[in-house]
Order: C-alpha cells, then structure tokens, then sequence
C-alpha cells in the first residue's frame, strides 16, 4: 500500500551540531517529506576555525554532566543520543571509548545517576587511583571527532537534496518570505539568539573552554578529572580517518567569559595537569597540532527546546528593526510564524543531539498534522 506524502517547507537556522541533527532526522523522516533549507553564517567543512560557533571545539564525548542528573528530559536526551552513537561506532565516525573518571570523594556506582546510560561500568580499585584523588569509575562511551561528524552529517543531508546557504540573520523579518506562510523555522542558533531581533535571549551566556588538539599514539584512554571546575582535566582520544591518533586536552570551563583568545598560561596548566594524569604525553610521538577556544552556548535554565508562535513584522512591536528590502515582505500585512526553539545546549551539545532533535522533530509533526486537519 502507497502512503501520499504532502511536502512541508523546514527552514533551520543554524549549521551547528543541533542544526545539522534535526535537519537530518527530519531529511529521513517516512511519515512526512520535508523541503529542507538550512541557512547559516558558519558552515561545516568550510568554517571550522571561526569561534563564532561552538561544534567544531567540542571534546566532543559523552561524559556525565550534573544537569543530566537532575532533569529527567535532559537524562532522556542523553540516554538516546548514547545509544544512537554508540549503534555507529563500526562506522569508524564514532569511537568506542574507555574512560576513567577520577572524583575528589568516596562515592558509589549505585549513587551515579548514569550508571546505567553508559556500558560496562565499575569501580578502580584503590591501586589503579592517582594519589591526589579519593576515587575512580571506569566505564565505555564513545566520542566523535567534529572535523570529520560535521561534514559527514551535511554531506549526507545533501544526498537528501537538503540545501545550504550562507547567511547572517540579524532579525526573524528576514526569514518571513524565505519560510513562508506555512512553513516552519528551526532556531537552532546557539549563541546567535542573543542577538538576533526576535529572540534576543538574553538568558544565554558564553562557557570558555581552552584545549589543546595532539597527536600522541599511546593515548587509548579517556581520562577525566574535576570535569566542570574553572580548571578542568580531561583527555578524550577521538577518531579520525583522516588524522589518526588525535586527542583533546582539557581545558578550562569560564563561565560569562568572552575572550577567544588564546592564553598560554592557561595551556601550559592544561598541559601540565594532563601529563600528570598520562605520562605517555611526554613520549617523543607526542606533537601539538593546535590550540582551541572556543564558547560553549550556555543558558540560565538550560537548554531551549519549545514551540514559539512569532508575530511579523517585528517592527510592529519593536520600533527598532534594521529595514528589511527584500520585496516579498509585507509590512502591512501581519502574520505568524512558527519557531521551534533548539539551543543553549552549553557543554553537552553532542551529548544531546539526537534525543532532543527527536523532540524538536515531534514538535514539528504535530504543527504539521494540526494544520492539515
Ligand atoms: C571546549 C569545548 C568542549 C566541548 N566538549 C563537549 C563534549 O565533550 N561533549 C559535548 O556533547 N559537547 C561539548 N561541547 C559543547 C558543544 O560543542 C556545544 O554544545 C554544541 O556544539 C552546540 O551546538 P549548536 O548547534 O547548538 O551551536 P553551534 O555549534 O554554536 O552552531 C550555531 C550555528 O548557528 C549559526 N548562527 C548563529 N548566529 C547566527 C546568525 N545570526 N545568522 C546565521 N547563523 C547564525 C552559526 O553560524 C552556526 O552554524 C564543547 C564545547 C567546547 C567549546
């Protein structure tokens, strides 16, 4: 039996990691087709060393983070995006990684929140805990590598006729006769919906974190210490077809901290405090290949996935708007467009993206299916 699928127009804003998962659950979607466009001012493949966005400094690992703890959606976010990552692992995008993570305090696997997200999870013993720590877990989890998962997911939403455009969005205006009457935006602008008129959430707010990308061939371990101090210790080895043996040293976590600059006070502590953990670091293999900044998308209340109906023009209610040329805009006529808020993801972007695309996208369903009944 034929299903007739009707096209819905989908515009997402935003080429990050969030972006690019949600165009893609939606480009594979079998219940409804979409025409999909994604517009952006940085652009995976092409962009990846401009800090005016987040994905291509990520570690980029799954490891646990307070707030999974806490929220339940999140937990649920992050449990999906686990299993979904770790499902790809034989496709050599994701690497199966394992992981020490050495605490300050006593603690039990009972306690830990996520002890049943990760696999093959247990206790060190005390023999196998650097002196300066109480504890240690050992468990597997996986990390991608940004330069290679960011194109691979836009080069796969191209085989689906998805369509990329470059673009700086100053206010939602601009985007009225691009999504069009019955069309859907995707915000899934990061650290742009700060300033972009029409959003302006000013709850957002800039996490700085330092690394350093290495070549170094004994590294087979994710390390982690004091993962969401000021002064993090992490080491996450990723994959890389392209460029194999490559690891991330970690960092700082800054928050409300804008500065891209690089510190090299700053790196020299990363460095020190990583070696401490694998002496293997010091191994004449060892080489620098860079050092990172980058501003992870942090938000007062955590990430943003919700429905937002929008009145345009904008300027009706803010009398600020920059004028908008482009002729197919009506500014006498008032109209709604529907937003589906994606961002503020802060320091788990990738941790999260399949789970809370999978939201973004029920969401959309549901505007989709309201509007032909
Ligand atoms: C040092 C560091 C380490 C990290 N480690 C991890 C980790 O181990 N695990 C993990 O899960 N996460 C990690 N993260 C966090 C992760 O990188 C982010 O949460 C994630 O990349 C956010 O993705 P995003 O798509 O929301 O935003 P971004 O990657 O910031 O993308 C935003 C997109 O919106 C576009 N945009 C913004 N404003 C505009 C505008 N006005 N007009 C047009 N386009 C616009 C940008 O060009 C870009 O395409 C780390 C981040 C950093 C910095």
């Amino acid at each position: 039996m034929s299903t007739t699928k009707a096209e819905q127009s989908l515009v997402v804003l935003g080429a990050g990691v969030l972006g690019l998962t949600i165009a893609y659950l939606a480009a594979f979607a079998e219940d409804v087709s979409f025409n999909i466009k994604v517009i952006a001012r940085e652009l995976p493949g092409e962009d990846m060393d401009s800090q005016a966005w987040a994905s291509p400094y990520a570690g980029a690992n799954w490891s646990p983070m307070e707030l999974g703890g806490r929220d339940e959606r999140i937990r649920m976010w992050e449990q999906k995006t686990f299993d979904k990552l770790w499902d790809m692992i034989p496709t050599g995008l994701v690497k199966l990684l394992p992981t020490r993570l050495y605490t300050a305090q006593e603690g039990n696997i009972s306690d830990l929140w996520w002890k049943d997200l990760v696999r093959n999870i247990r206790m060190l013993s005390p023999s196998d805990v650097p002196e300066s720590f109480k504890a240690g877990v050992a468990f597997d989890t996986f990390s991608v590598n940004p330069a290679e998962y960011l194109p691979w997911l836009r080069s796969e939403l191209i085989s689906r006729g998805v369509t990329f455009e470059r673009r700086n969005v100053r206010s939602l205006d601009e985007l009225r006769s691009l999504v069009g009457p019955d069309g859907i935006l995707v915000n899934a602008s990061s650290l742009g919906s700060r300033s972009i008129i029409g959003v302006e959430d000013t709850k957002l707010y800039p996490i700085r974190g330092q690394t350093i990308l290495v070549h170094a061939p004994g590294l087979q371990e994710c390390l982690i210490a004091n993962r969401e101090t000021e002064e993090a210790t992490y080491i996450i080895p990723r994959p890389g077809k392209g460029q194999p043996d490559t690891a991330i040293l970690g960092g700082t976590f800054q928050p409300r901290n804008w500065d891209t600059s690089l510190d090299m006070q700053i790196a020299r502590g990363i460095f020190d405090r990583c070696a401490a953990l694998a002496p293997c670091l010091k191994s004449a293999e060892f080489r620098i290949l860079k050092h990172n900044v980058g501003l992870r998308p942090g938000r007062e209340e955590g990430p943003r996935v919700e429905l937002e109906r929008i009145v345009l023009p904008l300027e009706r209610t803010h009398g600020l708007v920059p004028w908008n040329e482009s002729p197919a805009n009506d500014r006498d006529h008032e109209e709604s467009m529907l937003v589906v808020h994606a961002y503020g993801f802060g320091p788990a972007g990738y941790q999260r993206s399949w789970g809370a695309a999978e939201e973004v996208l029920e969401l959309i369903k549901v505007q989709v299916a309201l509007k032909r009944t």
